[in-house]
């Protein structure tokens, strides 16, 4: 069976990014009817915090990205990787090597001193050739002097254990979605897979965990590439199966440069605390990046019926927040009215600057409905119902001002006897009486809808002005006219 993970490091927010990552993770799984893992990558104690542990799950889970089984920590593993390193030295596939930090150091330092030796003036060019060759020699990928199982220096000397890379041929990696990559063997060290301390390398855990977590498809950032050339010698140390592998381009911001906090929120949960809802960020950040047809709107399950790693692009993805604003725009659309009142709710409150009574709730319950197209966010869309609580009299424009004065206060003074009586305080009914007062004296509604439309929302934003006497009700319809006939 298809089994995937995402295995974000827990040392903040759950990147936008990392969101994507574990996004295609999770339809790779339910596509191929497999399981999606999650695993905490906290070996790095002093970066790793329960709180980003906690802001990751809790960004996983708005997203509806649930994982098959309870999370791995990586940590709780080490004595498991131990073992697997242990597994290696015996097998002869790694080694204890005594180099000293200090030594490693002073070959390097060695060979950036040939470099530039190689450089000064006056060098001739036998003697350059040979420096140059020297400090290629020292700068290489490193191979152990005890890779061939050289004694220890002391009997309890420090050591590492090292993978014994391999020196000849290259290494391939037949990825997803950049096609068939390589390196040469060489370009490989010998790397660290236990520590002076004892404690496994991320390369190594990585490589164990993903192992014995059964993972049969390992989807990324493409800034793992060049991990993966070292992680494949560790699978064929082990002689375990290889995953596949598919290396996903980063998203860049709009000028596409990569993407940074100039560019907008980088946490997931910032587009929550924005009014963005989670189908919409699911959905755009499918979108951003794989393609399917000319379709724009996804959910995880119509999503989870056609997802294909093939048809993710091979080059970066620009963040759009217009897009995203549209999509959104969509998923507030196609929201269900209960659901979308109560995710509204603190919205409004928010605007309003306090709790709600019932009487404005039930005025909101009533226009929802058709007032949903009027925000591409939440915090958009709950200032668009103003006009329910306010009358704006403090705020009245100039357009407003005009449309209150002179000779149109007559009219709103008629138009308030033509109404007042109406039998049922419906907007049909409410359109009719307008539409017969207009008729009866001879005017167009566009002489008579400004006044009204200026007294009911003072120059706020709002539909059409039947629907919303309607939604104001006879009471404070009347009382909103009155305050200006005063
Ligand atoms: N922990 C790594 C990261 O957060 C991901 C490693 C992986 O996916 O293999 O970048």
């Amino acid at each position: 069976t298809t089994i995937t993970r995402f295995a974000p490091s827990p040392t903040g927010m759950l990147h936008i990014g990392g969101a994507r990552t574990a996004l295609f993770n999770y339809l790779f799984a339910r596509r191929n009817q497999g399981k999606f893992l999650l695993r905490i990558e906290d070996t790095d104690k002093a970066r790793s915090t329960q709180e980003a542990v906690d802001a990751i799950l809790d960004g996983m889970s708005w997203l509806g990205l649930n994982a098959d089984e309870p999370p791995v920590f990586q940590s709780a593993q080490a004595g498991r990787h131990v073992e697997c390193a242990e597994e290696m030295v015996a097998k002869g596939r790694a080694f204890r090597c005594y180099a000293t930090p200090e030594e490693l150091q002073a070959r390097r330092d060695e060979g950036e001193a040939a470099r530039a030796a190689a450089k000064q003036e006056g060098v001739g060019e036998d003697e350059r050739q040979a420096l140059l060759r020297k400090a290629e020699d020292l700068l290489a990928p490193f191979r152990s002097p005890w890779r061939d199982g050289g004694e220890a220096p002391a009997p309890d000397a420090p050591y590492t254990i090292r993978l014994r890379a391999p020196d000849d041929g290259q290494i391939f990696v037949k990825d997803g979605v950049q096609g068939d990559v390589k390196v040469a063997a060489r370009e490989i060290d010998d790397l660290i897979l236990l520590r002076a301390d004892g404690s496994p390398t991320y390369m190594l855990a990585v490589v164990v965990d993903d192992h014995d977590m059964g993972v049969t498809h390992v989807i990324r950032g493409d800034d793992h590439l060049r991990n993966t050339f070292r992680q494949i010698p560790i699978y064929q140390a082990m002689d375990w199966d290889v995953p596949h592998f598919s290396h996903v381009p980063m998203i860049h911001g709009d000028d596409g440069a990569k993407l940074s906090k100039r560019h907008g929120a980088l946490s997931t949960t910032a587009y929550r605390d924005m009014g963005y809802l989670p189908e919409a960020i699911n959905s755009y950040l499918l979108r951003l990046g794989w393609s399917h047809g000319d379709e724009e709107i996804f959910t995880l399950g119509s999503a989870a019926d056609v997802f294909s790693i093939e048809a993710i692009n091979r080059s970066p993805a620009r963040l759009d927040i217009a897009k995203l604003n549209d999509v959104n725009a969509h998923f507030i659309r196609a929201c269900d009215d209960t659901k979308l009142l109560s995710l509204l709710l603190p919205w409004l409150e928010e605007a309003k600057g306090g709790p709600l009574d019932e009487t404005i709730q039930q005025r909101i319950a009533e226009a929802l409905p058709s007032m949903k197209d009027r925000g591409a966010t939440l915090p958009e869309l709950a200032e668009a119902f103003r006009f329910l609580w306010s009358a704006n009299t403090d705020n009245l424009n100039k357009k407003a001002r005009k449309a209150l004065s002179g000779d149109n206060l007559n009219r709103l003074s008629e138009l308030r006897q033509a109404i007042a009586n109406v039998a049922e305080w419906r907007d049909t009914a409410l359109q009719q009486a307008l539409q017969s007062y207009c008729a009866a004296n001879e005017l167009s509604f566009g002489q008579v809808g400004p006044p009204v439309r200026a007294a009911l929302t003072g120059g706020l934003p709002a539909p059409d002005l039947a629907p919303v006497m309607e939604w104001l009700g006879r009471t404070e319809t009347l009382a909103r006219i009155d305050f200006h006939l005063a």
